[in-house]
């Protein structure tokens, strides 16, 4: 137990105590404190009622409230990142107006409570507005000297613009007269007064800030006036008129007047702002708890609207776009808030400051300067100069691109204020995406407008003529021009397509739909579930935000945002700075998991090896069939009537499939190549077409009728759940024969051509679900194998793994693993095996789960560590002590999420393998992770 002086104003103490491995703030009486002391140990009377205490808070409260004075920068659980940077401020003896925070905990209590913020809260609150006027010498409602406060939200995570503020609270008609009066500035006063209805109104009773705007826009007119600023006193006095008419017809009832209620209203809608629709997909974005709440800070007021000596502006301490080193922001004089940035009036560079208010600019600067060496990071900072002098209001890391990210994060370095360690740590590996990938032009960006707005599944940007099917987009690429693939949604039979395209658009399918998955791992611009297309392929149009779309028309879509624009929006290749290999070389110094990629042809292994991949954790063999004629050979395999016939067309497939895999190894230069054996369920493979079932039948002899026959007997009704994965390899043990074969042949073949690489096939066999089908499939894989080894005279060595994506793997573990060279956690069907819902329906209620808080993101995307992480570690911990040669590793999609990635770290894997334009992140997350729990 920890505690802090008694207090002698009020006689309370302070401190904080654990109970049940959990910390609490606590105000004890000084009675209390009296009495156990003199029982001897007050450390030992306190922990002992330390169960009693939640019922008891009468006499041990919990600490909702803290004065800036009270906190640091290393509170910001408790008190939101705003609230523990103004204390920090504060202790570091900086110009800060004062004010209290009012805890996160005290919002995550508002929601217990049923969206009430308790007695015990209300009454600390209380207590501290009194603190409040006894440190700023002025008085709510006061008809001398009124204090008039901002109320602003702060999360522990930066949230810019999601919740809400509002300024100048405690204004009342008595006391903005007494303002008026006093200052003999009434334009002020009364500009302060319709700025607060005006925000209250928005925020508190949700009454919409347009109604609001339309008045100011009409009183202009009137006026003949085009800028805030030009309005007088008498304008404004009469616009607050129109305010509170205006709330009350909205609302029903008369604007508050008492300032103590109007706080009240204000921290209940702050708080409320947590779980508005922006912020709860802000924080989905951004992997932001919901349980974290909010805090609320209130803060007396600086006045930036007094006059042309007045002003506010924000600043960063370097180029937020470039990491250019030097002062970067905007300020405008005789303004108030949000003025800066909502544009009501062109803000001047901040440098000009020099001349007009040379004093607080040369403070500011000093400022800065403390701030940076502070924090030892780039400070985005909001600041208020009242009659030349200077009020800081807030300062934070500031959000940055990644390219300044990267040049910043080495700056520093070279500076001296960071290790390396800590440079690497200070990256966001997420933001790695948008630097391998062509962009917008940025200048054409901002004048576009998007259409709409659908799900981002793999960043970049494209702009190309809309087509609608895959064999347009590859017909007219090979004329030479730009496509934008436009579809209900994409099957593996469009993969060609998608390659010709620039970017891919469809109606249905979620983050992780075939066509999200597929471009990523291409590295192809991707905008899925944009269900606001009504869509007619059949004719080859849509309609989108009313206008109708057809085929050649233009479209530019953004896979880092999600955003579709109508027409032409011009796009530039993306640069890799020289900051990022720095920053990559010292990842991989730290990193201990290895990165791989999942790749299924040599291009993609080329450019993975060039992203810094170590070698491929995943080769689906099956994308390898759909190429040129290949699905020809194949679709008469899965015709054949008996295994020779079934042997005869598998015998056509063997030879491109070895070239396949030589080109594999051949592009990851001696590092580990892990390959997949069959695994998607046949009919995935089968013709949809007429023209290529008469083509099939005509091939095969046999009628048309008995290849719909054929197609008819492969259908499934639970695909995902059917004849798939080893279940191939155990009815068709000659398929596995043929990949085996192509696999021993190539290495053996590589292997000669460069002797010095290690080459060292690993076989994996998918959907195991119970040792003895390992058993089985491997018998095959071996005996084939050794027989082609003997026979070339070679003295190649090969592993045979499994993938573990099925919960029965995970829960035998120990027996699969005796033979088992290696376990691959194949997490997109360990996903939906666990959940028992499939990664293509789950777009149907995901959206519902978010809103009713049941799920915070989509498992398939955010490895549920919980559930499907258990199961992992369950694999581990009964796999390892029967084999302890076990290799482990993770090929799913979450192999490149940052989180995901830490998870893996943490339970020991040997490596991720995710897809290419992954893999920086991969290794950027990985040394992050080794960096953090070191
Ligand atoms: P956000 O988190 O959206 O940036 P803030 O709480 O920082 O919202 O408030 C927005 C703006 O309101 C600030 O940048 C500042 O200009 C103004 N503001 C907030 N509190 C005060 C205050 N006490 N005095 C003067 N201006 C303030
Ligand atoms: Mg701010
Ligand atoms: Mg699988």
């Amino acid at each position: 137990m920890r505690y802090n002086e008694v207090s002698r104003h009020t006689g309370y103490l302070p401190g904080v105590f654990c109970a049940q491995g959990k910390e609490y703030s606590f105000i004890a009486q000084k009675k209390l404190w009296q009495r156990a002391t003199s029982a001897g140990s007050c450390a030992a009377v306190l922990e002992r009622t330390a169960a009693k205490i939640q019922n008891r808070r009468n006499y041990i409260m919990a600490k909702w409230v803290y004065l800036f004075s009270e906190g640091n920068a290393n509170m910001r659980e408790l008190l939101g990142g705003k609230g523990a940077n103004l204390a920090e401020m504060t202790g570091l003896g900086l110009p800060v107006p004062q004010g209290f925070t009012i805890t996160t905990e005290a919002c995550t209590q508002y929601y217990e409570d049923g969206q009430t913020i308790n007695d015990e809260i209300q009454a600390q609150i209380n207590e501290y507005i009194g603190k409040m006027e006894e440190i700023t010498g002025k008085k709510f409602g006061d008809s001398e000297n009124p204090l008039l406060v901002s109320v602003r939200s702060g999360a522990r995570a930066s949230m810019p613009g999601m919740m809400d503020t509002i300024l100048n609270l405690g204004l009342n008609e008595t006391v903005v007269n007494v303002l008026a009066e006093k200052s003999g500035n009434p334009r002020w006063a009364w500009d302060c007064y319709r700025r607060f209805i005006q925000m209250f109104s928005d925020v508190v009773m949700e009454v919409g800030k347009k109604y609001f705007e339309e008045l100011i826009d009409k009183m202009k007119l009137d006026r003949g006036v085009t800028q805030d600023v030009e309005l007088s006193a008498d304008d404004l006095k009469e616009l607050a008129n129109q305010f509170k008419a205006e709330y009350k017809g909205k609302i029903g009832k008369d604007f508050p007047d008492d300032p103590k209620e109007q706080l009240m209203e204000a921290i209940k809608a702050v708080f409320r702002s947590w779980d508005n629709p922006r912020a709860n997909v802000y924080r989905r974005d951004n992997d932001i708890p919901y349980s974290w709440g909010t805090a609320v800070n209130v803060q007396s007021m600086a006045f930036g609207n007094m006059g042309d000596d007045c002003g506010t502006g924000v600043a960063f301490t370097r180029d937020p776009a470039t990491g250019e080193n030097g002062l970067f922001g905007e300020f405008l004089t005789n303004a108030q808030g949000e003025d800066v940035v909502a544009g009501v009036r062109t803000p001047m560079h901040i440098s000009e400051m020099a001349d007009k208010f040379p004093e607080a600019f040369q403070q500011f600067k000093e400022v800065c300067s403390i701030l940076e060496k502070h924090y030892r990071d780039m400070q985005d900072m909001e600041f208020t100069v009242e009659h030349g002098k200077l009020y800081m209001l807030q300062t934070r890391n500031g959000k940055r691109t990644a390219q300044a990210a990267l040049k910043i994060a080495c700056d520093l370095v070279d500076e001296g204020m960071r290790t390396e360690e800590e440079a690497v740590a200070m990256i966001d590996p997420r933001n790695l995406d948008t630097l391998l990938h062509p962009q917008f032009d940025r200048a054409s960006l901002v004048r576009a407008t998007p259409a709409a707005r659908a799900l981002a599944a793999s960043p970049g940007a494209a702009c190309g003529q809309i087509v609608f099917s895959a064999e347009d987009a590859k017909s007219w690429h090979a004329k030479g021009k730009k496509v934008v693939l436009v579809r209900l949604e994409t099957s593996p039979e469009d993969i060609e397509g998608m390659k010709a395209a620039q970017g891919i658009l469809t109606v249905r399918g979620g983050m992780t739909s075939h066509a999200a998955v597929v471009a990523r791992g291409m590295g192809t611009c991707c905008v899925s579930g944009c269900s606001e297309i009504a869509m007619d392929e059949e004719n080859k149009k849509f309609t989108l935000a009313g206008k109708e779309y057809h085929e050649g028309d233009w479209l530019s879509i953004d896979g880092s945002t999600g955003n579709i624009y109508d027409g032409v929006i011009p796009t530039v290749d993306a640069t890799i700075a020289g900051e990022f290999g720095r920053i990559m070389g010292w990842a991989d110094k730290y990193r201990k998991l290895q990165v791989r990629t999942n790749a299924d042809t040599p291009s993609d292994a080329k450019k993975a090896r060039e992203l810094g991949a170590e070698g491929i954790g995943l080769c689906r063999t099956e994308h390898m069939f759909f190429e040129g004629d290949r699905i020809d050979a194949f679709r008469e395999m899965i015709c054949a009537d008996t295994t020779e016939e079934r042997e005869a067309a598998l015998e056509k497939l063997l030879p491109v499939q070895q070239s396949d895999f030589e080109k594999l190894y051949e592009a990851m230069e001696g590092n580990p190549v892990t390959i997949r054996f069959l695994d998607p369920p046949l009919h995935e493979f089968v013709p949809q077409t007429d023209e290529d079932i008469q083509k099939l039948a005509d091939s095969q002899g046999k009628t048309v009728e008995q290849i719909h026959q054929i197609i008819d007997s492969l259908h499934e009704f639970n695909p995902m759940m059917g004849h798939r994965g080893v279940r191939l390899a155990v009815t068709y043990p000659e398929i596995a024969k043929m990949q085996t074969k192509a696999v021993i042949r190539a290495a053996i073949n590589v292997k000669k051509a460069h002797p010095d690489w290690n080459i060292c096939p690993e076989i994996m066999i998918p959907l195991i679900g119970d040792d003895k089908e390992l058993k089985f499939a491997k018998k095959t894989v071996v005996e084939t194998a050794d027989a082609e080894i003997a026979a070339a005279g070679s003295d190649l060595k090969y592993l045979v793994g499994t993938m573990i994506e099925i919960p029965r793997a995970a829960l035998t573990a120990d027996a699969i693993a005796k033979d088992a060279d290696f376990f691959c956690f194949g997490t997109n069907d360990l996903t939906q095996m666990t959940f028992g819902f499939s990664r293509d329906d789950a777009g149907k209620f995901l959206e519902a789960y978010y809103e009713r808080k049941i799920f915070e993101n989509d498992p398939f995307t955010k490895l549920d560590q919980n559930g499907v992480g258990k199961l992992m570690e369950m694999a581990i911990n009964l796999g390892k002590p029967v084999n302890p040669n076990l290799h482990i590793g993770i090929c799913g999609e979450h192999g490149g999420d940052p989180s995901s990635v830490e998870f893996c770290h943490k339970i020991g894997l040997d490596y991720v393998s995710c897809s290419p334009f992954r893999v920086p992140i991969a290794r950027l997350a990985a040394a992050q992770a080794a960096i953090a729990n070191k």
